[in-house]
């Protein structure tokens, strides 16, 4: 140790007072800190040190991509990069077309490093401030990561990096969306054997963010705009700690856009098919009465899964139907919801029908009672293969949309209904795309661009 530590001063000797600093720490915790500062600089002067190096070995001039004249050495520049452990610099050749062209400063070192022209950030910092991101304010992002790793950087450019990245997860989305419009099947996701053999549900909600009027500008009202999510996931059964069986989602995957029914529908279909929704065994589309999500049920998902409607949804509606009906009689209006209220959860939807069949026949039902009545049984009798709840629950599956409801909510919640928050339409897609790739396992490959996307 000792050794190690008399050597450092020849590598650096302004290293020498960080050395000092580990040496006359107080505590553990400063000394710990003492030693990481020293550690970091110690590995910005390796870096530094190498690229010197490399700096002077012969440079082979490329050809100017204009005229074709070999670039001639204008002598050495400095260049710079913020990454992971820190502001590291060096100065390397950068030549001109002896021609003149304007092709600006070419630096075969550069390239030859894999850096990008005008890159002054490595991928894995944006990387990092990106994830950061993903789940708490710009602001909060910049002052995490200061502790986490000692760089500085502004939230405005935490803001930018995630704009940029997001701008290519929305690209990449729009190319598999188009390539599957072409008629180009879209791989499935590789799962265990065991993960496989679950159901898959699938289900939808909509969720309301706050935007800003006016195309982002940030004075007016606020204007809430639905953005519809989707969750995909296998249903798997776990012991809670009192003992009981409790229905889990795993291979979580979750679809959303800032728009219509017909914006969400070839997104989650794309999401369905690499979720293997053409090879599990069963597939349940997990819904309350939103009508639009119904709609897109039929059109993509009742060939190849079974539809439940929320059975809290349902029997709400019920209790409404109930409610005006039997107005003034709240006694005899409880008893028949709570007697139709079972015989739904027991699989005997043909009876409830039933009953509300006779009570329409009655004579002298208002014109409101006898509306709402049609519609409770035009509802149900719509919905007649997605209430045979007795089934549902024989074959283990769940009959509350609770699960798909709070997992779309979390994705909005989490991140978009802070305090004060609005968004302008670009900011949020950007970032919503960035939080999905996240939590659908796909954020790494939007950075993997970098040569070296860890620091
Ligand atoms: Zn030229």
């Amino acid at each position: 140790m000792s050794c190690l530590k008399a050597s450092i001063p020849q590598i650096d000797n302004t290293l020498q007072e960080l050395i000092g600093a580990v040496e006359n720490a107080p505590s553990l915790g400063a000394m710990m800190l003492a030693a990481w500062r020293l550690a970091r600089l110690l590995a910005v002067r390796l870096v530094e040190g190498e690229l010197a190096k490399r700096a002077q070995r012969p440079t082979e001039w490329p050809h100017c991509e204009r005229c074709g004249k070999k670039l001639k050495s204008k002598g050495f520049e400095g260049r710079q990069l913020t990454g992971l452990i820190g502001v590291v610099r060096w100065e390397r050749r950068v030549g001109r077309c002896p021609g003149g062209c304007e092709i600006g400063q070419v630096a075969p070192l550069d390239t030859e490093l894999g850096l990008q022209p005008n890159q002054r950030t490595s991928g894995g910092l944006k990387r990092a401030a990106c994830a950061l991101a993903v789940f708490v304010p710009f602001e909060i992002a910049t002052v995490l990561l200061k502790l986490l790793t000692e760089t500085a950087v502004s939230s405005g450019a935490v803001w930018t990096w995630v704009q940029e990245a997001g701008q290519a997860s929305m690209d990449r989305l729009k190319q598999q969306l188009e390539a599957l419009q072409d008629g180009q099947e879209p791989g499935e996701e590789e799962v265990e054997a065991a993960v496989a053999a679950l159901p898959l549900l699938v289900g939808a909600d909509g969720v309301m963010v706050p935007f800003r009027p006016n195309g982002g500008k940030p004075n007016g009202r606020t204007v809430w705009r639905e953005v519809k999510v989707a969750v995909l996931a296998r249903l798997s059964q776990r012991i809670t700690r009192t003992g009981k069986q409790a229905s889990q989602l795993v291979q979580r995957r979750l679809v959303a856009v800032l728009g219509s029914i017909d914006d969400l529908s070839p997104r989650l279909w794309l999401e369905a098919r690499r979720q293997g929704i053409l090879s599990a065994e069963i597939v349940v589309w997990l819904c309350d009465g939103g009508r639009g999500f119904w709609r897109l049920f039929r059109e993509r998902f009742e060939k190849h899964a079974q539809g439940i409607l929320d059975f809290y949804h349902a029997a709400q509606n019920l209790w409404k139907g109930a409610k005006v009906w039997l107005d003034g009689r709240t006694k005899r209006s409880r008893q028949w919801f709570a007697q139709a209220r079972r015989k739904l959860r027991r699989g005997k939807a043909n009876e409830v029908l039933a009953d509300l069949q006779a009570a329409l026949a009655l004579d002298g039902l208002p014109d409101s009672a006898r509306k709402t009545l049609q519609n409770l049984y035009d509802y149900l009798d719509t919905h007649r293969d997605h209430i045979d709840y007795a089934r549902f629950k024989a074959l283990g599956l769940p009959i509350g949309s609770g699960l798909v409801e709070s997992a779309c909510k979390w994705l909005i919640q989490q991140r978009f209904k802070g305090v004060g928050m609005r968004w302008s339409e670009d900011g949020f897609n950007h970032l919503l795309h960035l939080r999905l790739d996240w939590v659908n396992g796909r954020f790494d490959d939007l950075f993997a661009f970098a040569a070296s996307p860890n620091c």
